[in-house]
């Protein structure tokens, strides 16, 4: 049996160079790898609504925003199926069934959702919604029965709580749901790109991004504006390149043939660390490069993204289709559970 994949971003807002290494550039390859029998990519507006329900307007214009930035990686409708998860009903009704089958306090030990609760000061408000999300996207991997979630490396606890549910389930009602496992990107730098702020996580809802979109002035600017080592004051000072977010943006972005093209006194990332570590090489030089790499990196991606912008209705008859192909396929997995559960009352 070929593998399957579900995967997806929240319509938060456009989506950035975190989400890029972290798990868009990893879809793309896959996808073009012919190893998977079906791809399903998820634009998660039913899950965005639950911390953003009272501006359901940011969630409707960030779906057209997530799906530009999709087509302009490069994946493509007719290898993938591109859907929005609201679209597709049966996801509701199979969260409602799982939710028999954690607890508040398996939900509230988890360390994303934990540290989420924190970032958005919900306090001792928290919305159910929000709190049983991850239950949720057990049910929009398992409608698909897919096995491969490539994901950053904060998804890793979702991933973990799929499984036990799925678990709990088959072991319950019978062999029925697929228990999933999570592919994170080879590269270390890649599993969680901090934010330019220097913060643990790039995050949208924490406005410390380089977006996709980003004009090439734009990306300049925030390149130069970085958080680097607060103790590097002077060149000459020994700095420190591990917990540097310039250079974890190199480690993730740059490759040799960018030191030739923009930086060639050295001949990879390695030498130009040792200079840094040792003293003598200065904050604003390091920018310099990592700009030239990133706007190398980003241009090609920008110009296909202003193509797709043009025609927006051609961008949402694509998500209309491949809703409605995404519909049919987690109705028959619903089938599948109601008859495990013994509730399909009226199938014969
Ligand atoms: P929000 O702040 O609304 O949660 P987000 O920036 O965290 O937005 P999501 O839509 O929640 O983005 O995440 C989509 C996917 O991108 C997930 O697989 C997640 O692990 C990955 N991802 C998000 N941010 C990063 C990052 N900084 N580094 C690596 N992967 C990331
Ligand atoms: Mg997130």
């Amino acid at each position: 049996m070929k593998n399957v994949i579900l995967t997806g971003d929240r319509p938060t807002g456009k989506l950035h160079i975190g989400h890029y290494v972290g798990s868009l550039k990893r879809r793309v390859e896959l996808q073009n790898s012919g190893k998977y029998e079906k791809i399903y990519i998820m634009i998660a507006d039913a899950q965005a609504l639950t911390d953003n329900f009272d501006n359901p307007e940011k969630v409707r214009a960030n779906i057209t925003e997530v799906a530009l930035d999709y087509l302009a990686c490069g994946l493509d409708p007719n290898k993938s199926t591109i859907f929005i998860q609201s679209h597709v009903s049966e996801l509701t009704e199979l969260t409602f069934f799982y939710m028999n089958l954690v607890t508040l306090a398996r939900l509230e030990r988890n360390p994303t959702v934990k540290t989420e609760i924190k970032q958005k000061g919900f306090g001792a408000s928290i919305p159910m919604g929000f709190l049983t999300y991850p239950v949720s996207q057990t049910a929009d991997i398992t409608a698909f029965k897919a096995d491969t979630v490539p994901v950053g490396e904060d998804q890793l606890p979702m991933l973990e709580q799929a499984r036990e549910i799925v678990r709990s389930f088959n072991g319950l009602y019978g062999e029925t749901l697929v228990e999933p496992k999570a592919v994170l990107p080879e590269n270390r730098s890649c599993l969680r790109l901090p934010g330019t702020d220097g913060m643990a996580k790039m995050s949208k809802s924490l406005g410390n991004c380089i977006y996709l979109a980003d004009s090439e002035e734009e990306i300049k600017r925030k390149v130069m504006g970085m958080y680097t080592d607060p103790n590097h004051l002077k060149v000459t000072d020994p700095g420190n390149t591990k917990d540097n977010p310039t250079f974890i943006y190199l480690d993730a972005f740059s490759t040799n043939e960018h030191f030739a093209a923009y930086l060639p006194e050295y001949s990879c990332l390695d030498e130009m660390k040792a200079h840094y570590e040792r003293g003598g090489l200065g904050d604003m030089k390091v920018k310099k490069f990592l700009n030239a790499v990133m706007q190398e990196t980003l241009a090609p991606i920008r110009a296909r993204r202003e193509e797709y912008a043009k025609d927006l209705n051609a961008v949402w008859e694509m998500l209309k289709k491949g809703s409605a192909q995404a519909k049919e396929v987690a109705a028959q997995t619903l089938a599948e559970v109601k008859k495990a559960m013994k509730i399909n009352y009226f199938a014969e």
